[in-house]
């Protein structure tokens, strides 16, 4: 049993934090939010009064906020939990940020002798609550080791990509790809619904063919198809397309930074800042198909 600080119990660290309890973890949780922290007390967890009282409860300690300047905010500084965190204590940032962020509270970390890593993840709400996520982790190999039997009570797949940031890297470019497959699927479904072919159909033949990927067989953007997705359920995230569009712009900035060519990432970051600007950044990123749908001209 390991003693573990959790940071940011949102629709994919609360899940987490869950499967850290059911493998008998003594979890001490935070977030902004009050509603979450009384469902961890529910879970058999503790609620701390704040970001750096639930790290020093932690030998290890788990962030998984919005984005870097939330990590930022939580780790650096006088009151952050590089500060104040368990001396020896690991830190394992899940948050999807930019790799800069990443490499930055590392070193911070590393100055102050805590070791730290970038471990994103991916699969989801779905992966999140099953414990079947991937866990992409950049940081030292001896810091991986402490952390994988800890990353394995909430995933599946536990991959060390190199040294602090590779985590991040490998996570910016899963989503870029993951944004473009979702676009297309949703486009293939509202061509064949104007062509008269049932959804059902579509899938039936699709998610064993080509174009099968996990944007269709296991998220499908079309109400129907795959009943746990969010298109059954309104759209509710999920994964927002809000933080969609965070992780295209990451992509889009470190394309223009490496000079590596992404006209696809570029098209897919358009067509989601179009949809956030409509109002709909809280819906789950597979809503994307509301815009394609309204995007149709009538023939
Ligand atoms: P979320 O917005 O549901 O959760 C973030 C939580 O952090 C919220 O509960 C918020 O109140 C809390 N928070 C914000 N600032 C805080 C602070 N200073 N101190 C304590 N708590 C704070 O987001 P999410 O969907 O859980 O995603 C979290 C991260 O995981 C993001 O970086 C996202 O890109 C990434 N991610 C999400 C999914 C998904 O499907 N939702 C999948 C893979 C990766």
């Amino acid at each position: 049993m390991a003693t573990i600080g959790f940071i940011g119990l949102g629709n994919m660290g609360a899940p987490m934090a869950a499967n850290l309890l059911k493998a008998q973890h003594r979890v001490t949780g935070y977030d902004i939010v009050a509603a979450p922290l009384k469902m961890l007390g529910e879970k058999g967890g503790h609620a701390a009064a704040s970001a750096v009282e639930a790290a020093a409860a932690g030998d290890i300690v788990i962030t998984m906020l919005p984005a870097g300047p939330q990590v930022r905010a939580v780790y650096l500084g006088p009151d952050g939990i590089i500060a104040r965190a368990k001396k020896g204590a690991l830190l394992i940032d899940c948050s999807t940020i930019d790799v800069e962020t990443a490499r930055l509270v590392a070193a911070a970390a590393a100055e102050a002798g805590l070791a730290m890593l970038d471990a994103p993840v991916s699969g989801g709400t779905i992966g999140a609550e099953a414990g079947t996520l991937t866990f992409m982790v950049g940081g030292e190999a001896s810091a991986f080791a402490r952390g994988e039997p800890i990353l394995k009570n909430m995933g599946r797949t536990i991959v060390h990509a190199g040294p602090s940031g590779a985590g991040q890297t490998a996570k910016i470019c899963n989503n870029m790809m993951l944004a473009v497959s979702m676009i297309g699927v949703c486009e293939g479904f509202v061509l064949a619904e104007k062509l008269g072919l049932p959804a059902q159909t579509l899938w039936d033949i699709c998610s064993t063919s080509t174009s099968s990927c996990w944007a269709m067989n296991n998220y499908c953007p079309m109400p129907g198809p795959v009943p746990a997705a969010p298109s059954n359920r309104g759209y509710a995230a999920g994964f927002t397309a809000a933080n969609m569009l965070k992780d295209l712009r990451l992509a889009q900035a470190a394309s223009g930074a490496s000079g590596a060519p992404t006209l696809m990432g570029a098209a897919a970051a358009n067509l989601y800042q179009l949809l956030v600007d409509g109002g709909h950044g809280g819906l789950d990123f597979s809503a994307i198909m509301q815009f394609v749908r309204s995007a149709g001209t009538k023939p």
